[in-house]
């Protein structure tokens, strides 16, 4: 792509991650990479998680299953979420990993005739989002997906409050026991922790923890993760402006002073939402507030000091901590990276490389004479 906006993914840092959390559980991983691995590209961060020894891939639908087999991806993979039980046969011969997680869907899962899908049963232990509540419904789940020839691979549950409660993390947790002992099943893969619970949780039970937003370096519980994620735009125009003039749709800005107004090709089509008015951007050394708002494809910023057109801007990275901007927008920052969009070119880096095309080479070119 042409337009120098865009967000580098360093692969070698969410790889660190990853071993360095492996190392602290103990246990296998399973890199929960949904919603195109929130964001940062799926087929790319899968490529780091399993050099750094991730053993299963999760996702959401049967549709990002498929985009992963379809570009190579022939491991282990499992559905966290909803799947069309008329799918059943298409995800067994795909070697699909799926969530049951209703009796609804195994009744009608069972009447498939499902030879061989593997099947990870889900237990509500207080989300209240999917799963089975009560122990005699998940027995009969079990019996019925087993006698129609489903594979019982797993026994999963999810925790609300891992980043903030140990004490309801532990009242799932026995919620949880109580349920997989009641099977008396040898289950695989037997799974609770997401991201904090993997590091401040221990148990005896589980056998693998999903990783998400941690391998992003985002964790309530370790403050030295790597940071891969940033985002970047570059400086398109300057000018001086008066005092009393307006900025942007509906007038929102007034100046009031003589100012210096940077334009930069970010907008919320991007995903740079219209709450970022009054947030700032780093420029050269600079936090330059966002003056007015936000438009689809472009922001107005106010600069202390002139810069030449063409100077980089940090949308935030080492400077403006996505955390920091996850917490001026009132939002976590799984959002803010999820909501970046497509037409926000993605640039990798891979053992200490750039990954770059022709174009991509010119993105991240610093100098101010691209033009
Ligand atoms: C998203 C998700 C995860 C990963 O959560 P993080 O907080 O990003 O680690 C784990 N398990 C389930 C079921 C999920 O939906």
């Amino acid at each position: 792509m042409y337009r120098r906006t865009w967000m580098e993914v360093n692969l070698d840092a969410i790889a660190d991650n990853v071993r360095r959390i492996r190392g602290i559980c103990g246990k296998r991983i399973i890199a929960v990479l949904k919603a195109d691995a929130y964001g940062c590209g799926d087929n790319h961060v899968a490529k780091a998680v399993l050099e750094a020894g991730a053993e299963m891939i999760a996702v959401s639908s049967l549709d990002e299953a498929l985009m992963l087999r379809n570009e190579g991806y022939d491991g282990e993979i499992l559905i966290l979420g909803a799947t069309d039980p008329v799918d059943a046969a298409k995800m067994a011969e795909e070697g699909i990993s799926t969530a049951a997680y209703s009796m609804e869907w195994v009744k009608a899962v069972a009447s498939e005739k499902p030879e061989g899908l593997k099947v990870h049963l889900k237990v509500d232990t207080g989300m209240n989002r999917i799963g089975f509540k009560d122990i005699g419904s998940l027995q009969e789940a079990f019996n019925i997906l087993k006698d129609a020839g489903c594979r019982m691979e797993g026994i999963f549950t999810h925790f609300y409050c891992a980043d903030t409660s140990r004490e309801l993390t532990e009242k799932q947790f026995a919620r949880f026991k109580e349920a997989v002992t009641s099977l008396d099943h040898d289950f695989p893969w037997i799974h609770c922790d997401n991201s904090d619970a993997t590091v401040f949780f221990k148990d005896d039970l589980s056998n693998a923890c999903r990783l998400g937003v941690s391998m992003y370096g985002i964790s309530s519980y370790l403050d030295d993760l790597r940071h891969p994620i940033s985002m970047y735009s570059h400086v398109i125009m300057t000018k001086q402006i008066k005092a009393g003039e307006t900025i942007g749709y509906g007038a929102r800005y007034t100046a009031e002073n003589d100012e210096i107004i940077a334009t930069i090709p970010i907008g919320y089509a991007d995903g740079f939402i219209r709450a970022n008015t009054g947030r700032c951007v780093w420029i050269d050394g600079q936090f330059a507030q966002v003056c007015g708002n936000v438009c689809m494809d472009q922001i107005m910023v106010r600069l202390e000091k002139d810069v030449p057109v063409g100077t980089p801007v940090e949308i935030f990275g080492p400077h403006i901590h996505l955390e920091q901007m996850a917490e001026e927008l009132h939002t976590i920052p799984y959002e803010i990276i999820c909501l970046i969009s497509g037409r926000v070119t993605r640039i990798y880096r891979w053992h200490n490389e750039e990954e770059l095309t022709e174009e991509n080479a010119r993105l991240i070119k610093s100098e101010v004479n691209f033009l």
